[in-house]
């Protein structure tokens, strides 16, 4: 007998994408038109095939919006000094109010020592360790860009956060810890899962909302998830045919869910987007505080 459960609502991330880009870049506008135009500057070191498609994206992006971007590449080979020289005159440059370090960046340059050069109100991606630990307070001047869009992802379809359980699968530093700092911020019950966790369905299928961020294809399956259950998938995992997909097994795991993202289309749209929005919110407040000088 065929399964006629009705399958969950797919959160579209493109749609929701749009709209958000389409409002912010009535900011943007408003902000060329009265002062100046956001500025956004990716440093790349070495030509990683992966990471320059993300970075064209990246600057397409900003074109669209509105934001002048700019690629400073830099050879493989590259002395650390010499980024974190850039990094500190993109600091003082008025016309610069966003700054993102592309990683992965190679073995001489340490991540952290770049992360850290950045001043916190040009980091746009979040990750200097002022805006890290900004989100243990609620105070973050950029939140990070993927657990941001995934928490716009909820807002804008209208699912209620506050109270409820929340399973997030994956505890990196760039997605699973601030996606629970961000949870928690917001009032619900946050459990992080990693390679360590013992009895991953357990926490699973407890989660009203479940978020996968492990990079493992498939990792979560139907009978891992509950019932009504709201799953973001935030995983892209690329077949040896090239096509991606997630970290949750689609077609079992929306037989269950209330709504799932679907991977392409999901969360990865939003990730670009809050990119975005976190470089106009930088132009904004520097000419907030311009104007207050
Ligand atoms: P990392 O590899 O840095 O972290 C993966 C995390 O998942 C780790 O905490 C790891 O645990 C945990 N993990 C791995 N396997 C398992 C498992 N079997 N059970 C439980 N936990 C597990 O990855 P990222 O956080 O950078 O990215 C995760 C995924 O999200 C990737 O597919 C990536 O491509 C994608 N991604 C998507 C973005 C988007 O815009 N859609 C943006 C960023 C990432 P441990 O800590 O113990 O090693």
């Amino acid at each position: 007998m065929s399964d006629t459960r009705p399958a969950a609502k797919l959160i579209d991330g493109k749609r929701i994408s749009s709209e958000v880009r389409a409002e912010w870049k009535v900011r943007a506008d408003r902000l060329c038109a009265l002062v100046a135009t956001p500025g956004l500057t990716v440093i790349m070191v070495g030509e990683n095939p992966a990471s320059g498609l993300y970075v064209r994206n990246k600057l397409r992006a900003c074109e669209e919006m509105g934001i002048r971007s700019e690629l400073r590449l830099y050879p493989a080979d590259t002395p650390e000094q010499t980024v974190l020289e850039s990094i500190r005159a993109l600091n003082a440059d008025p016309t610069c109010h966003g700054i993102l370090v592309q990683l992965p960046l190679p073995p001489q340059i340490s991540v952290r020592h770049a992360l850290e050069a950045i001043s916190p109100d040009k980091d746009v991606d979040g990750f200097h360790l002022y805006n890290v630990g900004g989100l243990i307070t609620g105070e973050t001047v950029f939140p990070p860009c993927t657990p941001y869009g995934v928490m716009m992802l909820l807002d804008r379809t209208g699912i209620p956060v506050t109270g409820q359980n929340v399973t997030i699968v994956g505890a990196s530093n760039i997605v699973g810890k601030p996606m629970g700092l961000m949870f928690l911020q917001r009032e619900a019950t946050v459990a992080i899962c990693h390679v360590k966790t013992r009895d991953l369905t357990q926490y699973t299928i407890a989660a009203d909302i479940l978020v996968v961020a492990a990079g493992q294809p498939n990792l979560v399956t139907g009978p891992m998830v509950r019932t009504g259950a709201v799953v973001i998938d935030v995983g892209i995992n690329r077949l040896p045919d090239g096509s991606l997909i997630g970290d949750v097994d689609f077609d079992s795991v929306s037989r269950k869910a209330s709504y799932i993202t679907p991977v392409p289309g999901g969360v990865g749209p939003m990730t670009v987007t809050m990119l975005l929005c976190n470089t106009v919110a930088a132009a904004e407040r520097s000419y907030a505080q311009l104007k207050a000088a």
